[in-house]
């Protein structure tokens, strides 16, 4: 296997459209980096850059040692899977997964011994003379992964592979793929939309949006200090309660407010930086719900969603005129009734603060000290 690097690469498409600027990243050998963000921010533009299927307009593209920039696809040595499987219909099984090594005229018995080892990795034996009209979804999906394992490539390339799936088997495959990648000691680029994907699945995440990369980083960094607001949205779900507040500050406290959100902090995690406004965030399961007149800050119930074990509550912060919306996590059996006026308090320690104009971390951020 291979490291991929990506220099100062830029891609404008010739109608004008910037679909990725200063992408910096640098993938080990052996590694899983997630590509994620919402639609349209760039990932497959990334992603088929690597591949060689588009051209950067600037910089430059390293596999291993070699730098690939100007280099057609299939010199590349990298196997693609994407979301439709592709899968050749009027072959079995066997021949799907020997078909790309005779075409590369592989001797037989390399071919056979290839597809051998790779069938019992993904638990195909007894698939091998099925047709893929005659396989589920997530079984053609597994052929489809073998096929491209056969090839012993440089580097995986994988654009939201799991997304035709049911989410059950969603999961179940999810987990096969981090098993796989461990075995195989695989370099792999895996493209997805979907947070929780990337958090299970990375050994690295590179969050994107707007043809940007927002941050990377182990994914439980992003989650536990994400650098800017747009991180600190996207990752972790239920979504964080992110508010602009205004920061009244008096010695080393400050008083921040935001509609029904009121919350005396110390001065020191909003920065040095003495600017009277603030965008503080705290996660669902950061916030706890107490009767009302155990805490000064008071919330009525809009809505209870069970979650299993736990409950996501919906609630108006600062009760009627002016209230705000705030998401709490709370255990099945201390669920509150939809109408119920309650006690808010934030995990102090927990909070997040952004910066209102370019919406960066402010370092102070009480989760970070
Ligand atoms: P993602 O994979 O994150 O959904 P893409 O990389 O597919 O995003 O697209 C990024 C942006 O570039 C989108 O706004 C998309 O419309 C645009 N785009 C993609 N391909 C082309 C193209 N061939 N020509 C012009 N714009 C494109």
């Amino acid at each position: 296997m291979a490291s991929i690097r990506l220099e100062q690469v830029e891609k404008v498409y010739p109608n004008g459209h910037v679909a990725a600027r200063d992408l910096d990243l640098s993938i080990d050998d052996g590694e899983l980096l997630v590509l994620v963000g919402p639609s349209g921010s760039g990932k497959s533009t990334a992603m088929r850059m690597i591949a060689g299927l588009e051209t950067p307009t600037a910089g430059r593209i390293w596999i291993g040692e070699r730098d690939v920039t100007g280099v057609p696809p299939q010199e590349r040595d990298l196997a693609m899977v994407f979301q439709s499987y592709a899968l050749y219909p009027h072959k079995t099984v066997a021949e799907n997964l020997a078909f790309g090594l005779r075409m590369r005229r592989l001797a037989p018995a390399e071919i056979a011994e290839r597809v051998r080892k790779v069938s019992a990795a993904l638990d195909l034996d007894e698939l091998l003379e099925r047709k893929p009209a005659q396989l589920s979804g997530g079984q053609r999906q597994r052929v489809a992964l073998g096929r491209a394992i056969v090839r012993e490539p440089n580097a995986f390339l994988l654009d939201e592979p799991l997304s035709n799936l049911d989410p059950k088997l969603r999961v179940r495959t999810r987990a096969e793929l981090a098993r796989l990648h461990r075995r195989l000691e695989a370099t792999m680029v895996y493209v997805t939309h979907d947070q929780e994907e990337a958090m299970t699945l990375g050994d690295r995440v590179a969050v994107m949006n707007d043809a940007r990369v927002q941050q990377i980083g182990p994914p439980m960094e992003l989650y536990q200090r994400p650098a800017n607001i747009f991180v600190a949205g996207f990752m972790g779900s239920p979504e964080m309660n992110l508010y602009r507040c205004t920061a009244a500050r008096r010695d080393d406290r400050a008083l921040l407010t935001s509609g029904g959100f009121r919350l005396e902090v110390a001065a020191a995690h909003l920065g040095t930086d003495a600017s009277d406004a603030v965008v503080a965030g705290i996660r669902p399961q950061d916030v706890e719900l107490t009767t009302p007149d155990q805490t000064d800050m008071g919330a009525v119930v809009e809505l209870v969603e069970a979650l299993g074990n736990d409950a996501l509550v919906h609630l108006a912060l600062g009760g009627a005129g002016g209230a705000i919306d705030l998401r709490a996590i709370v255990p099945e059996d201390r669920r509150p009734r939809a109408g119920e006026s309650v006690g808010v308090r934030m995990r102090a320690e927990r909070l997040h603060f952004f910066d209102v104009t370019t919406g960066r971390r402010i370092q102070g951020s009480a989760s970070s000290v």
